[in-house]
């Protein structure tokens, strides 16, 4: 899709290789493998997937020359390697239903977005949905995930502003339960300014809802900006320990030039991602195609 390819291209245009006194060889020099490393790095693609791909691209043998065409083709290739074994989409599977998705990361990121998105994406493939507004705090989120769901036409449990989450929670779950609902969807609050409290905030959610159902929540999605670059990393590591994480969504791809923070968390957590996003509107969540992904950004 051209939002996929027009937002991954800034990102390749940053990844610059300077080919002076490589065209035509057939080894790269160490020299110039470490200019490829030091580009990769400024890529946004972390230090370990740059010492990966320069590791493969020292032990190939460029037969006809090596020339950029020849050197991305290489990189796409290994950066397609990182990627495939994470690329997997968010499946209804769980029995008995509903299946359980709670949606963490911090204020601003897309959660809300993101979840409207998917709630959409879910009714497409014709499954049930329903919408918990898990973050009392702020009023306009809940006002916003309100509007999402009348545009949706779906059910959306909601608390009294300030009110407790997990009570929000255990409702939702009740009456989705009830109703034979497929997909239950809950918003969280993202203040990571307050990190003791999200925290309790998020054990007592995952409480109840394991008190209700052993098996819940089923998934546990962290959205991220891929605008934030590197910062982006750092809260999956928070996020792991304050709720543990089961995959990943990567919003606002469609106009950064920092999308290879996508390949430094898939080498670094090796945890799914499960699609991204890449605008604000509804059918602007994708499938996370690794192969395209990997083509674009190389
Ligand atoms: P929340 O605070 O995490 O719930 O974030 P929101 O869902 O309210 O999103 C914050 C802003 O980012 C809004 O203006 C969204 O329209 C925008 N946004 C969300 N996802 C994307 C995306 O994939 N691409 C772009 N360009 N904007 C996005």
């Amino acid at each position: 899709s051209d939002r996929i390819l027009g937002g991954f291209r800034k990102t390749s245009a940053r990844l610059s290789l300077n080919l002076a006194g490589i065209v035509g060889k057939t080894r790269l020099t160490d020299a110039q493998l470490d200019e490829l490393e030091d580009a990769l790095i400024m890529s946004d693609l972390g230090p370990a997937a740059a010492l990966r791909i320069r590791e493969r691209i020292a032990e190939h043998q460029f037969d006809s020359g090596a020339d950029e065409q020849a050197i991305r083709l290489v990189v796409a290739e290994e950066i397609a390697s990182i990627l495939r074994p994470v690329a997997k989409p968010l499946d209804i599977v769980a029995f008995p239903r509903p299946q359980v998705i709670l949606v963490i990361g911090v204020n601003g990121s897309g959660k809300t977005t993101t979840i409207a998105k998917l709630a959409h994406l879910f009714q497409e493939q014709d499954y049930s949905v329903m919408l918990a507004a898990g973050d009392t705090f702020r009023a306009a989120a809940i006002g916003q995930l309100k509007i999402w769901a009348q545009r949706l036409n779906i059910d959306i449990v909601t608390g009294p502003e300030g009110g407790d989450p997990a009570s929000v929670v255990f409702d939702a779950v009740k009456e989705a339960t009830q109703r034979g609902i497929d997909a239950l969807i809950v918003d969280t609050a993202g203040r990571l300014q307050n990190r003791r409290e999200l925290m309790d905030e998020l054990t007592k959610i995952r409480k109840v809802l394991g008190r209700l159902n052993p098996e819940a929540p089923h998934d546990v999605v962290l959205v991220l900006d891929a605008t934030n670059g590197q910062n982006a990393l750092q809260q999956v590591e928070v996020f792991q320990q304050m709720a543990g994480v089961t995959g990943l969504i990567m919003t606002k791809l469609d106009g950064t030039a920092r999308g290879g923070v996508l390949v430094a968390a898939a080498q670094k957590f090796a945890l799914p991602i499960h699609a991204i996003g890449v605008g604000e509107q509804l059918d602007d969540l994708r499938p996370f195609d690794a192969d395209l992904v990997a083509r674009v950004i190389a």
